[in-house]
């Protein structure tokens, strides 16, 4: 049976309500690009959880996906792609897959998405939902902070794990001109969602998000 209320879902009819009562919240909490709603409308997010997971997919916040890590709420995912002000062709870097789930809402805005997850079994996992899911979406394995030199420039960048002190360097300097980054910046867990372009930086939001930990993690 279905059941919106409260994001919960049993099943696929369940999901598609959840959904649109997902992106009804997103509108009241002044979320307004028509594309990410869109994208939000679509994605099915309980198949980036756990099966057991999976009822609590459409509710505001964010949820355990193992390794220590968090897929964000829907509206941290939805804000921060929004932020990114990018058009239908863009091609766009996002560090931390993660479940995949931003990335997979992201490929549905933009033209191309690489993204970068320093967990291999993180990445493994999301890499095989996006080849369903979102085939315009490339995961890669390795220390985002060192972004993706080959693949630059891009247009954006999105950062999905709380950056210490200040944007990584590298990522600055492997966005196009004009180009945008999202980026939240803090410490213990706690900091501001920043967005920069043409070397300006606007404060976005304050936010809480899981450490960006530089370097490889099969040191
Ligand atoms: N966007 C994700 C949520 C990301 S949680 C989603 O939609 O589910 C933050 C992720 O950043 C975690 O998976 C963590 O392993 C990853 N991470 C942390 N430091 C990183 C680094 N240096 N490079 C790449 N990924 C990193």
């Amino acid at each position: 049976m279905a059941r919106g209320r409260g994001g919960r879902t049993t099943d696929g009819h369940g999901a598609a309500k959840a959904r649109e009562a997902m992106v009804a919240r997103l509108r009241a909490g002044g979320i307004t690009d028509r594309r990410v709603l869109a994208a939000m409308g679509e994605v099915p997010r309980e198949r980036f959880l756990r099966p057991e997971l999976a009822g609590e997919a459409y509710g505001d916040h964010p949820l355990d996906i193992g390794r220590g890590q968090t897929i964000s709420s829907p509206w941290i995912v939805a804000f921060s792609v929004a932020a990114l002000q990018q058009p239908p062709s863009a091609r766009v870097l996002e560090i931390g897959t993660g479940s995949g789930y931003a990335a997979a809402v992201l490929a549905r805005c933009v033209g191309e998405v690489v993204t970068v997850e320093r967990d291999p079994e993180l990445a493994e996992r999301a890499r095989g939902l996006l080849a369903e899911l979102a085939p315009n979406a490339e995961v890669r394995t390795g220390d985002g902070t060192r972004g993706a030199a080959d693949r630059a420039p891009f247009d954006g960048i999105v950062v999905t794990a709380l950056a210490s002190g200040a944007i990584p360097p590298d990522l600055v300097d492997q966005l196009a001109p004009g180009g945008t980054i999202v980026c939240p910046v803090g410490d213990h867990r706690v900091g501001t969602l920043v967005r920069r372009r043409d070397g300006r930086t606007e404060h976005l939001a304050d936010v809480s998000f899981v450490p960006l930990v530089p370097g490889s993690a099969d040191r």
